[in-house]
């Protein structure tokens, strides 16, 4: 059992499939993968991602704006408190600082990010946080105005075992994408390494970073299989142990989500 906690289903290719989610969805059921955190990312697909998790019994939702996208149109709060109250939704983001892709809107990124913190306060929901070479300012915002009971997670980790290590202390969870496989992640294998087990979540992020031995290629939701695989050799685990703690994991943080499990 494996729940893929982060994928953006409204992006998938879907020439596999003929242009059918129906069938990527039921592909990654298929391999065992019994959830999918669905998220938004962009004013005009928050709509969009709920309907998808309305449609399927095993995919719920996030709904926020991307700080990459913070640029084109930013939510308001009324907005956020709106879709944070749709059936399926069950997180707010993806949110938080990316420096990478965006330095010029990093006053409007930091604004953002604190707004969808104090929804999710608000709306005792956990937070999706995207972070990128913004290790200072997001964990600054985090201990600012971060809540403890409900947390949330950094998703898609790429940054060292400190910045691990401070998450944990405001109760953040971390989640691990195909990123692991990499030749070059080491960095990204000692978190792994030294993470507590029952802090660690996977995801594919699919369309984008498929895992070895499919890098390069469109990701999807199925593919978190060979991510969980890859992570439980990492710790000598099996991967039915790995599962099945990361999905515990997943439900403990996204609380909401249990009840919408599928038959
Ligand atoms: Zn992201
Ligand atoms: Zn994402």
């Amino acid at each position: 059992m494996l729940i893929d906690s982060h994928c953006h289903l409204d992006r998938l290719n879907l020439d596999p499939y003929k242009g059918n989610l129906d069938d990527a969805v039921q592909a990654a059921h298929d391999r065992g993968i019994q959830q999918m955190l669905c998220i938004s990312v962009t004013l005009e697909n928050n709509p969009q991602v709920i309907s998808i998790a309305q449609r399927y019994p095993g995919v719920v939702a996030s709904v926020g704006i991307h700080p990459c996208d913070v640029k084109e149109a930013t939510a308001t709060k009324e907005q956020l408190l709106y879709w944070a109250d749709q059936e399926k939704v069950v997180a707010i983001g993806e949110t938080g600082l990316d420096y990478h892709y965006e330095t010029e809107s990093k006053d409007l990124q930091t604004e953002s990010f604190i707004l969808h913190l104090q929804v999710a306060k608000e709306k005792k929901l956990p937070v999706v946080v995207h972070t990128r070479e913004a290790k200072e300012d997001t964990l600054a915002i985090l201990k600012e105005h971060a809540c403890r009971e409900y947390a949330g997670v950094l998703h898609c980790f790429t940054e060292d075992w400190p910045m691990a290590k401070a998450a944990l202390e405001l109760n953040y969870y971390i989640s691990i994408s195909g990123i692991v496989t990499f030749k070059n992640a080491e960095q990204i294998r000692e978190v792994v390494r030294n993470m507590p087990l029952d802090k660690l979540l996977v995801e594919t992020d699919s369309p984008y970073l498929a895992p070895a031995p499919y890098r390069g290629k469109s990701n999807e939701p199925k593919y978190v299989r060979e991510v969980a695989q890859y992570i439980a050799d990492l710790r000598g685990l099996s991967l039915e142990k790995f599962g099945e703690i990361t999905t515990e994991n997943f439900y403990r943080l996204f609380g909401r989500a249990r009840q919408y499990l599928p038959e």
